[in-house]
């Protein structure tokens, strides 16, 4: 066995063992209980704000609940919320290609996390997302999941950093990789996908290096948006999150 796999593999039981509270919320369960998963089904997709990166459809907020479940799947190896957060995605893709009127063929690409990263969880959270969302978007949509785009240097975590700083430590950050493009369907245009859009800076950069490449680009899809780019949306007092196009959802 690998040594990724043999992480992802304890990750995995990790998960397990610390699985007895609803990752969302934090009460008593096994898995994400009914509440949170009901808070997320509700969640409209909407544009998010994304400066001058491309056009985007979040579909949550990333509120407490979508801020939880996001670090748990991806920096804490809870494998078991792919297929819900790989769900929400779809919707956010599916939003997009109806928005946009595209019946063509579909790349999705994931935005790459840093080498490092991927090493350190033994898993590539974006990439799982894109591949989960993909398999529910078809056979509606003819969608592939093609890993184009790779760090060209070491970037700094993102978390904590200003718009300037972040779109500065991301500036000629991606490149595209050799091998996979090959293999893109012929007419296809280009979704990004992430999982958190917070200043748009990551989706500008991926932006700028796929269309450098000459593909296509059609927009970019992530499961959510943040209202505030320094950290998780917060709740107005009648219970809305702010910012998203009026997403609203009940309190987890
Ligand atoms: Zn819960």
């Amino acid at each position: 066995m690998g040594t990724n796999a043999w992480r992802a593999g304890r990750s995995a039981a990790g998960d397990l063992l610390l699985g007895a509270v609803c990752p969302g919320c934090r009460e008593p369960g096994w898995g994400l209980c009914p509440g949170c998963r009901a808070a997320l089904t509700v969640s409209r997709p909407a544009l998010a704000p994304t400066g001058t990166g491309p056009v985007t459809v979040a579909c949550c907020p990333y509120d407490a609940l979508l801020s939880h479940l996001v670090t748990a799947h991806k920096d804490h190896g809870a494998l078991g919320l792919a297929p819900v957060l790989a769900g929400r995605l779809a919707v956010a893709v599916h939003v997009l290609l109806r928005g946009c009127a595209w019946t063509g063929p579909v790349v999705l690409v994931p935005v790459p996390s840093a080498a490092a990263a991927v090493r350190r969880r033994g898993y590539d959270a974006t990439a799982t997302l894109a591949r989960g969302a993909a398999r529910r978007l078809r056979p509606a949509h003819r969608v592939v999941v093609r890993r184009l785009l790779a760090q060209r240097r070491g970037v700094q975590d993102q978390a904590g950093l200003g718009a300037a700083a972040r779109s500065a430590n991301l500036d000629g950050a991606l490149r595209l990789r050799h091998g996979p493009r090959r293999a893109l369907p012929p007419g296809a245009v280009v979704v990004l996908v992430d999982d958190v859009v917070t200043t748009g800076a990551t989706l500008a950069e991926a932006a700028r290096a796929v269309e450098a490449a000459g593909l296509v680009l059609l927009g970019a899809a992530t499961v959510a948006a943040a209202a505030d780019p320094r950290g998780p949306a917060r709740r107005r007092p009648d219970g809305s999150a702010g910012g998203v196009g009026g997403s609203v959802r009940p309190a987890p």
